[in-house]
């Protein structure tokens, strides 16, 4: 590929999400020469915000999806051996309710589930009992037949910034709390102009520019684009509440609901449980809160499941996120695909084009990369060709890709440190744990400490390696130490960044 000038681009992506840091990497690694823009934090959106699972999507197969439900349970094994350390393989128990579904159907769907997505690695599912077993932990007494089949489970916001790692160590240019203010084709090349946090606007060339912006898709495409867009998105809101965790067996649950719906109940973050989510079409997507109705509908599915009942004054933290779906014209919004849709706008005369992405799924990601640049292909014929398969995310090369393994040489090395503390840093950082303890003999060498797991060492490598700024990119996305940290401990943590970056 023919050298370009310092602000000049082969491809420049709006959006610092899965869709956007996944498409940069993938790109990065052909040879294109990328820029990915984020106006706010990565994954500060919808990629931190989802039910953190890698998964087939259970419940699309009765909206008959099977295309996105293959995909995505093929890549559930891609992405385990890509990423384990924040990658694991999560089982789900099903408890039966006759008049929701019948069991032939859910037998049906869980061999459909076990067949069409090639699983290697991850168990087929079973029929339990759910009386007599761990499976019925914490349900009440009157569930005795469950059905028990696999996913995965993820660190949403961690698989952004690996992404995001990934591709600025394949050369790319990533630019945080930068805005795309303007977009217009100039002499077949794209003129963007930029706005960052503190005011300062600068501009770039770029031959092709990738719309990632999620929710701000259309946003984003009416002002690249003169021709009003053809497609459109829905915005769907999704909450989740946290409450002390309801069982303390390993496995979540899926549980069935009178309006056809699911919710999931899984173990989070050891001394929680995650529970949602909900549906919701809404107009204003910006800055999603989780409503008191949309709380107690939530409690109302899993009381009457769980044997000791949740209530709102359990709730110790929620999120809400918005769907970015792409409009097919379903009524139900539990009933819009979830599948991703790309709409390529080849520009004048070929030059300078535009590529929009629409809905997806996190564990969709890495196919949809490869499909956004099969797109551009035409327009790189040097490109190289896809790669991400088998190539491990930073921190994801376990040595005989054994996260066990990695764990023990680990504790060789660190044998004064916590085990507890190694066991959570190996699940943020995995082999990369070590730039974070450096040659550390106990805790007292990683510097100031702020409650539960996070000393500065980590704080400093995150604001130096993973673009963190603000006290809410370091608790509730690089980490989730925000969680178990009290609100005087998290304003120590403001007070560090303010007193040593000056943020
Ligand atoms: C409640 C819920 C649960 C979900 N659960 C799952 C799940 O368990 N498993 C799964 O696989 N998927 C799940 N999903 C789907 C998944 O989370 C989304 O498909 C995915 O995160 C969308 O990523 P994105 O990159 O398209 O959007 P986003 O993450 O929103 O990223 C878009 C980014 O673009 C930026 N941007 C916008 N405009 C501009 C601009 N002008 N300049 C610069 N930057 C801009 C935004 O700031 C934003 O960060 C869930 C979604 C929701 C809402």
């Amino acid at each position: 590929m023919p050298s370009l000038a310092a602000s000049h681009y082969d491809l420049a992506i709006v959006g610092g999400g899965i869709n956007g840091a996944g498409i940069a990497r993938d790109a990065a690694g052909r040879g294109l020469k990328v820029l990915l823009l984020e106006k706010d934090d990565l994954a500060a959106h919808t990629s931190s915000s989802s039910t953190k699972l890698i998964h087939g999507g259970l419940r699309y197969l009765e909206y008959y999806e099977f295309r996105l439900v293959a995909e995505s349970l093929a890549e559930r094994e891609v992405l385990l051996r890509a990423a384990p350390h924040i990658i694991a393989p999560l089982q789900f128990a099903l408890p039966y309710e006759p008049h929701l579904r019948p069991a032939w159907m859910i037998r049906a769907g869980l061999f459909l589930y076990d067949h069409i997505g090639g699983r290697k690695t991850l168990p087929s599912s079973f029929g339990v009992d759910l009386h007599a077993s761990k499976w019925g932990a914490g349900l009440k007494d009157r569930f005795h037949k469950g059905f028990v089949y696999s996913d995965a489970r993820v660190d949403d916001a961690r698989l952004v910034v690996l992404n995001a790692m990934g591709a600025r160590e394949l050369g790319a240019d990533i630019r945080t709390r930068t805005r795309l203010t303007d977009a217009r084709r100039e002499n077949g090349l794209w003129r963007l102009a930029l706005a960052d946090s503190a005011g300062a606007v600068s501009e770039v060339r770029a031959r092709a520019l990738v719309n990632a912006a999620g929710p701000w898709v259309k946003e984003v495409r009416d002002q690249a684009s003169s021709t009003p867009a053809d497609a459109g998105v829905r915005h769907v809101k999704g909450s989740h509440i946290v409450v002390p965790r309801v069982h303390r067996e390993d496995h979540a649950y899926i549980l069935q609901n009178a309006d056809h719906r699911i919710v999931f109940v899984i173990p989070y973050q050891g001394e929680f449980s995650l529970i949602g989510t909900t549906d919701i079409a809404v107009e204003q997507f910006e800055a999603p809160v989780v409503s008191r109705d949309e709380i107690e509908y939530l409690c109302g599915i899993v009381n009457a499941y769980l044997a000791r009942p949740i209530g709102v004054g359990d709730v110790v933290w929620t999120y809400s996120g918005v769907r970015p779906l792409y409009d097919d014209g379903s009524v139900d919004p539990s009933a819009v695909t979830r599948d991703y849709v790309l709409k390529l706008d080849p520009g004048e005369g070929g030059g300078a084009p535009l590529l929009s992405i629409f809905g997806g799924k996190l564990t969709t990601y890495r196919r949809l990369a490869e499909s956004a640049l099969s797109e551009l292909k035409p327009f790189f014929p040097g490109m190289k060709g896809e790669w991400t398969r088998r190539e491990p995310l930073p921190g994801g090369d376990m040595p005989r890709g054994s996260l066990p393994a990695y764990e023990r040489a680990l504790a060789a090395r660190y044998p004064s440190l916590p085990e507890n503390l190694r066991r959570v840093l190996v699940r943020r950082h995995g082999t990369r744990t070590p730039r974070i303890l450096g040659e550390a003999k106990t805790v007292e060498d990683l510097g100031r400490y702020f409650g539960d797991t996070l000393y500065a060492a980590e704080v400093d490598y995150l604001v130096h390696q993973e673009w963190a700024r603000s006290a809410e990119d370091v608790l509730w996305r690089r980490t989730k130490c925000g969680l178990h940290l009290d609100a005087g401990q998290r304003d120590t943590v403001a007070a560090y960044l303010r007193e040593q970056y000056g943020r």
